[in-house]
């Protein structure tokens, strides 16, 4: 089947949007994106990413961007929330060049997205803001595409990269909601005078709760995500609200002076309610016919892993080979599909079950703190994660 230009269209432009029209611009494919907000914008603060997602930005030609912009941790460093003690730790900085080929990084959202923007924009890939992809219909040669604003599209491959309350979802016939996993997460900056000689990421962990601080804008910033269990906010999809520190402070409880001390550094708290789905069980839930999923609006998870933008970008990096391998769309969909779905799903689980594990209180948690203190970096490393795709 001949593709001709501009035949992909993107639903999205949040990271894992952008990394689609980015990687599938790159394999040569014509590519146009759509995006619901009136401006190109990244609400939110830090992420981490691990050498299997900073290799594929280096593919990409933004090694030099993310050098300027990220944070390079040379540890990550467990502690014991209530007593401050120091649980165990995870060499990265050179270890993870060395044993993953990429570094370990931590960045502002917001730097990510600019990153991903602009390399999109060099590229010339159209983007229409204020454009949300409203209905999905299948069509001989691909779908047509509606949006609320009265554009109709007729893409050979929707690539539906809208989020966690995607709307292309549907077209595979998936309607269930997201649901809410009892999690909050308070987040917030703090302005650092001088970047940290020693970046590192501190892990806190205490029952029903963690706390995870590290740099990002090149160590101008302290990054600061704390989680706790709590109520549902009333309004499901209004998930950032402004936050304040009192209502942080009375559901995490005692905790060490050390740790009171940068959270009370935190000037503006904002709050997420944690969503996700369950992991994925097949193929078609990632895509089908002409539709493809990627990132959230497939598969978004708790971010106990540190790896939902992460999971993103290998996606847009494995639709775009297999988009390159040719054929038919759909035979192009299910590869996709099929190399992807089992990945997210181990992703996902691993996730929930950080969450537990940070979380832990008594005999469970003794366990968890013998083995971090024994094993430290056998039972804190995720080879299998940070090896990444091929
Ligand atoms: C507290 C917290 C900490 C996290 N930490 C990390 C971390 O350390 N590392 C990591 O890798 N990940 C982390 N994540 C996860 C990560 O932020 C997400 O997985 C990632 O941003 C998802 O990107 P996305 O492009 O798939 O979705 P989104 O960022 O949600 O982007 C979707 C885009 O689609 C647009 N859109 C929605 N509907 C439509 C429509 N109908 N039509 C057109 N456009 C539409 C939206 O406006 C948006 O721009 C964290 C998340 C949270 C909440």
């Amino acid at each position: 089947m001949d593709i001709h230009a501009s035949e992909i269209l993107v639903a999205g432009g949040g990271i894992g949007g952008l990394a689609a029209a980015l990687a599938l611009s790159r394999q040569g494919a014509g590519v146009q994106l759509i995006e619901q907000a009136e401006a190109f914008s990244e609400v939110g603060a830090g992420i981490q990413i691990g050498p299997n997602v900073t290799r594929i930005l280096r593919d990409w030609g933004l090694e030099a961007g993310l050098r300027r912009v990220a944070s390079f941790p040379h540890a990550l460093l467990a502690r014991d929330a209530r007593s401050g003690r120091e649980l165990g730790s995870l060499p990265l900085g050179d270890r993870a060049q060395r044993l993953y080929g990429a570094p370990y990084a931590c960045i502002h959202r917001a730097d990510l997205h600019h990153l991903l923007l602009q390399a999109v924009q060099d590229r010339g890939v159209p983007m229409g803001l204020n454009q949300r992809l409203a209905d999905v219909q299948p069509r001989a040669d691909g779908v047509t595409v509606r949006t609320e604003q009265g554009q109709v599209l007729a893409p050979a491959l929707l690539v539906g990269a809208d989020g966690l309350w995607s709307r292309s979802r549907q077209a595979l016939g998936l309607t269930d909601a997201p649901r809410f996993s009892g999690h909050l997460a308070y987040r917030g900056l703090v302005p650092l005078a001088t970047p940290p000689a020693q970046p590192q990421v501190t892990v806190w962990m205490g029952q029903r709760l963690h706390i995870v601080h590290y740099p990002v804008q090149a160590g101008r910033a302290l990054n600061v995500v704390a989680i706790v269990h709590g109520e549902l906010p009333s309004q499901a999809q209004d998930w950032d609200h402004a936050a304040h520190a009192d209502a942080l402070f009375q559901a995490l409880g005692p905790i060490c002076r050390p740790l009171q001390q940068t959270l009370h550094a935190v000037p503006n708290w904002r709050l997420w309610a944690l969503n996700d789905r369950p992991p994925l069980t097949g193929a078609g839930q990632m895509g089908q016919g002409a539709v493809a999923l990627l990132g959230d609006a497939a598969h978004p998870m708790r971010p106990y892993l540190a790896q939902g933008a992460g999971m993103a970008i290998e996606d847009a990096q494995a639709l775009a080979q297999c988009w390159s391998a040719g054929g038919a769309v759909p035979e192009r969909v299910q590869r996709y599909a099929a190399q992807r779905w089992q990945r997210n799903a181990q992703v996902q689980a691993r996730a929930i079950r950080n969450g537990r594990i940070f979380h832990a209180h008594g005999p469970v948690s003794w366990g968890r703190n013998l083995a971090m203190g024994v094993l430290g970096a056998k039972v804190m490393d995720v080879p299998w994660l940070y090896k990444g795709i091929a």
